[in-house]
């Protein structure tokens, strides 16, 4: 079985002073909110968005260092005017990723292993205990195959069979019950 890290670790190792920076700024706000290990941490301390799967990522800039001639316009008397601009590169982050770097270790991408000559490549992702997409306390995220990931979704406490154990408030066990109930239910809506 080969372990490969994901390129999350080598943008942390190259931005660590910055993402240490900002990582600060999320404890402070933890501590601001008076926020516990219990509690799902979710919220913006600026530069923060959420991507399409609702998952929040961080977006920042740095200097390259070399400066660029480049052409921004005319003047009013019809002469061309250039001037010289810094060149910016973006980088982003997800928060989630920087916690369980943070808070557990390095972060896996795939893992490969052969069965019967063939090589097969296995998914890790970084998986919420809390079923939180916009949770980033890394009490609740754990590194696991994608499809252990997958069958967090319909899980209740009561018969959790995950190590680590799925983490849910009773807001998640009403509304899992209704959807449980609903998946009983025919296409006329009525109990089977
Ligand atoms: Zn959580
Ligand atoms: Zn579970």
């Amino acid at each position: 079985m080969m372990e490969q890290l994901a390129p999350v670790n080598s943008i942390y190792n190259e931005h660590k002073e910055h993402l240490d920076i900002f990582w600060e700024k999320i404890c402070q706000e933890v501590i601001r909110r008076k926020l516990s290990k219990e509690d799902c941490w979710d919220f913006n301390v600026g530069s923060m968005e959420h991507n399409e799967d609702n998952y929040w990522r961080y977006r920042w800039q740095t200097e390259t260092g070399e400066k660029r001639q480049r052409v921004v316009g005319k003047n009013k008397d019809g002469s061309q005017r250039t001037s010289i601009c810094k060149v910016y590169t973006n980088h982003a982050i997800f928060v989630t990723h920087l916690a369980y770097l943070k808070k557990q270790g390095p972060v896996y991408s795939t893992r490969r292993h052969k069965r019967r000559d063939k090589t097969i490549a296995l998914r890790y992702d970084i998986s919420h205990l809390c079923s939180k997409r916009t949770c980033f306390n890394a009490s609740h995220l754990t590194q696991e195959p994608h499809n252990v990931n997958m069958s967090r979704q319909k899980c209740f406490q009561e018969i959790c069979l995950h190590s680590p154990k799925c983490i849910q408030t009773k807001d998640d066990v009403s509304k899992q019950l209704q959807e449980f109930i609903s998946s009983l239910a025919n296409d006329n809506g009525e109990l089977m």
